[in-house]
């Protein structure tokens, strides 16, 4: 199993709880594995040393727990406790021969070590997923029963804890089969929760372009489904913006510097729209935005505070050279219009570009009389400023 947890976390390196239990499950196994295997004089000369790997592995355990859940292991009280568990091990082991009294110190140090971040992680968010809370609580129910094992052997075991060191012993056997049942649980549990993580990791770098990180295309069309089956977000438009001379940006100041400005006008848009609203990168430097409960000219006002601040923005292009951008717009005023909006979107970003760059284009019904709205002086062609 601690196998299993180590192949897992070399797929999902980021993932480094499943590191910290491998290695909780590795020196368990050893722990375990020395205990069954050494005659028990012997055993008894290295008591502490095997407890050592023991209560170290109960605190790998909670350092993958923690990690989990951005709790602290707390790791000087478990160093404390640890000490202190140890010293009572010797104590019972070497000075005061008392099975019962070893058996319960060592039962309650595993359990407080593993306890330690449980407040920390009943305090702070608290998860709804249903696999992190069966985690939680399988852990809590292991860290109290490790607690309890002695005195419920004690009390139900027919021999008591009076042959705890025999293998045979109740003692041994509950101690062997809860520790196996449970790392069976964990296991099954973490590597659901990896597969899970794989899956919404795979789903995020499918969706997301990976420059800018917002929606590409064909998530776009995934979430905008949603978006216009939705009687509530209507009238919604679409907006098709495409950056000006953007090639000459990448030929005067290098290809860095184009995704540098492929970013500041994801993040523009982003930071414009609303949360209801979708921003995707269709390729190249082309964006298209979904606007929800607006009309065309909100869309229109929209717009055009984007391309003002990004032809003001002084933060990417080198002193005097200006960013400039041209939009085109469509309404949405029924689901089935998506395709239509976007080619209609795109030819009037067309037609922007035809006429100069630098501007907004609407529907020509919305004025009946202009065909299209330029909202910028003619002279104001980004071609001039590279
Ligand atoms: P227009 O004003 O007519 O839109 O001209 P333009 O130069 O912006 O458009 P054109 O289609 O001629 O050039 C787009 C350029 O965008 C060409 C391509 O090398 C560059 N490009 C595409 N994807 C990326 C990218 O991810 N990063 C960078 N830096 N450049 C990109
Ligand atoms: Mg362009
Ligand atoms: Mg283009």
């Amino acid at each position: 199993m601690a196998a299993i947890l180590g192949v897992c976390w070399f797929v999902q390196r980021q993932q480094r709880f499943l590191l910290w239990l491998c290695s909780a499950f590795t020196l368990t196994a050893v722990s375990l594995g020395i205990r069954s295997l050494l005659p028990f004089e012997l055993l008894n000369h290295h008591v502490v040393a095997v407890s050592a790997l023991y209560l170290l592995g109960a605190w790998c355990l909670a350092m993958g727990f923690a990690e989990r859940r951005n709790a602290s292991t707390h790791p000087k009280l478990a160093l404390l406790t640890s000490l202190i568990t140890l010293v009572a091990v010797f104590y019972f082991t070497g000075i005061n021969l008392y099975l019962p009294g070893r058996l319960h110190a060592f039962g309650l140090g595993i359990a407080v070590i593993l306890l330690l971040p449980v407040s920390d992680v009943l305090r702070h968010e608290r998860s709804k997923d249903w696999l992190d809370q069966t985690l939680l609580w399988s852990y809590v129910a292991y860290a109290v029963f490790t607690m309890l094992r002695p005195l419920l052997v004690s009390i139900f075991g027919p021999a008591g804890l009076g042959d705890a060191m025999h293998p045979n012993s109740a003692y041994w056997e509950t101690t062997l089969i809860s520790v196996t049942l449970y790392a069976l649980l964990i296991t099954v549990l973490l590597c659901a929760i990896t597969i899970r993580a794989t899956i919404d990791q795979l789903r995020d770098e499918r969706d997301h372009d990976a420059l800018t990180q917002i929606l590409n295309r064909r998530a776009f069309h995934e979430a905008a489904k949603r978006r216009l089956a939705d009687q509530r977000l209507y009238p919604m438009a679409v907006l098709a913006g495409d950056i000006d001379h953007f090639k000459r940006i990448n030929d005067n100041w290098g290809h860095d510097r184009g995704d540098q400005v492929l970013q500041l006008v994801s993040s523009i848009f982003q930071r414009h729209v609303r949360s209801q609203d979708l921003v995707a990168r269709f390729g190249g430097e082309e964006f298209v935005l979904l606007l929800t409960r607006i009309d065309l000219l909100g869309a229109e006002r929209l717009a055009q505070r984007i391309r003002l601040e990004l032809s003001s923005d002084n933060t990417t292009l080198p002193p005097g050279a200006r960013l400039t951008i041209s939009f085109g717009i469509a309404a949405i005023t029924a689901p089935h219009q998506l395709a239509e909006a976007l080619k209609e979107a795109d030819g009037l970003l067309y037609s922007a570009k035809k006429s100069g760059r630098d501007r907004v284009y609407l529907p020509d019904r919305m004025y009946p009389d202009i065909c299209f709205q330029n909202t910028v002086p003619q002279d104001s062609s980004a071609a001039s400023h590279f």
